[in-house]
């Protein structure tokens, strides 16, 4: 990890947002969940990591996202095709992106799909005065309309772990209070702790961003990170 920060910190001085492999590697080397993700440069790669990916998905399928330095909200920019089942979709879908985007396009993300759960949001900012805050929320779609979301500084306490969640207005959604079943809230208090050490040791993470952290009752998984490094 520290190798992975210098070397992007050297090559790019003024900072600037992790690429989608170094991105997986800083959060895989910190047992952050994030999904298999495969980083295609043309048709064919996307086509053939699909098709590898495919059977790992949540009902066969895939997810394909298109990929340039700096893209923020993907989905609003429509570079977001979830729950592709057939090789043609998927080569059709990059098609789109390759039309739609031109020569800005740098290859697209190809993922298995995630089985549905609740979509939180899972943070760090770093506060120049008191060093990294990590923030939990309700992610997806619902991030800014419910402004939903809660922050500690690091290191969390076991105390923290518990009333981040507790504090949440969606907090009945993941203790299973509206008839459902409770979410793996270890698996989630396990995430936000992880996070927690990343970003302790490394003030250069200025910002982080995992939304979703799908969470089920059988684990948490996030399908879609952040990082920036300054
Ligand atoms: P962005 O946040 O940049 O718009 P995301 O990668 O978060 O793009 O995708 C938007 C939404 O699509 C997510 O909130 C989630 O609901 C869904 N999604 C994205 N990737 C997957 C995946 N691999 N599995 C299941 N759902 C996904
Ligand atoms: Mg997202």
């Amino acid at each position: 990890a520290r190798s992975l920060v210098d070397g992007y910190l050297t090559a790019h001085p003024g900072g600037g947002w992790l690429d989608p492999l170094s991105t997986a590697d800083l959060l895989e080397s910190y047992g952050l969940p994030l999904t298999t993700t495969v980083w295609a440069r043309d048709e064919p790669t996307a086509s053939a990591a699909a098709t590898a990916l495919r059977n790992l998905g949540h009902e066969g399928k895939v997810a394909l996202k298109a990929y340039w330095p700096g893209l923020v909200h993907k989905s609003a920019a429509g570079a977001v095709r979830t729950g592709l089942a057939e090789d043609a979709e998927v080569r059709s879908a990059y098609r789109e992106f390759m039309r739609r985007f031109g020569a800005e396009l740098a290859g697209a993300v190809v993922q298995p799909m995630a089985a549905p759960g609740v979509e939180l949001l899972a943070g760090v900012v770093q506060d120049q005065v008191f060093g990294p805050r990590i923030v939990l929320g309700l992610g997806g779609t619902a991030t800014d309309v419910l402004d939903d979301r809660v922050a500690r500084l690091a290191p969390l306490s076991e105390r923290d772990l518990t009333t981040m969640v507790t504090e949440l207005r969606s907090a009945p959604l993941l203790l299973g209070q509206r008839g459902g079943t409770a979410v793996d809230l270890a698996a989630l208090r396990s995430v936000l702790t992880r996070l927690s050490l990343l970003a302790e040791d490394f003030p250069e993470l200025v910002e982080a961003d995992l939304n979703p952290v799908i969470v089920r009752p059988d684990g948490a998984l996030c399908v879609d990170a952040r990082i920036r490094l300054e």
